[in-house]
């Protein structure tokens, strides 16, 4: 799967997997957003961080002083963030491996509470299941002959029968 690797970006993980036992899904979170919204200006802002986070300034700064002392952000000036090279290449590839899920979630037809459903996956799915449904969205991006089928095989099944 050599010409994928720009999509989820393997230093980006083997980077996160060596950060693992530090970095927990909170703080995980955390960095994909910060990495989401330093992409245009190339820095973040704790008030806007905490605004997007929904949680307390004074929070978003614990957060991301943890994520200075394992060397993933800057956090030098007061209220501006920094993500290092190490920051930036795992946020990049939290961001896609979000992307990738959150795709994957829309296609076979999930709309309501999509943020939540992505994240409950996103965090604990493995690089090789994520590669896999990568290579299915690609998939389907290439027939969407499937996915027409797959709702009218949707619409006439009967889903309480899902356990018999
Ligand atoms: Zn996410």
């Amino acid at each position: 799967m050599e010409n994928n690797n720009e999509f989820y970006t393997v230093r980006g993980y083997q980077l996160l997997k060596k950060n693992k036992k530090m970095l927990t899904s909170s703080m995980e979170d955390y960095l994909e957003m910060i990495y989401r919204n330093s992409l245009e200006e190339g820095y973040m802002r704790i008030s806007t961080l905490s605004e997007l986070l929904n949680v307390r300034p004074s929070s978003a700064t614990k957060m991301v002083q943890r994520l200075a002392a394992i060397g993933l952000v800057d956090y030098k000036r007061y209220g501006i963030i920094f993500l290092t090279e190490s920051g930036k290449e795992i946020g990049k590839f939290l961001l896609n491996r979000h992307n990738i899920v959150e795709k994957f979630l829309k296609t076979i037809g999930i709309a309501e509470n999509l943020l939540k459903e992505t994240e409950l996956i996103e965090h604990n799915v493995s690089v090789n299941t994520l590669q896999n449904i990568y290579l299915l969205n690609k998939f389907f991006d290439a027939n969407p002959d499937i996915i027409s089928k797959f709702e009218d095989f949707k619409e006439k099944s009967n889903i309480e029968n899902m356990f018999d």
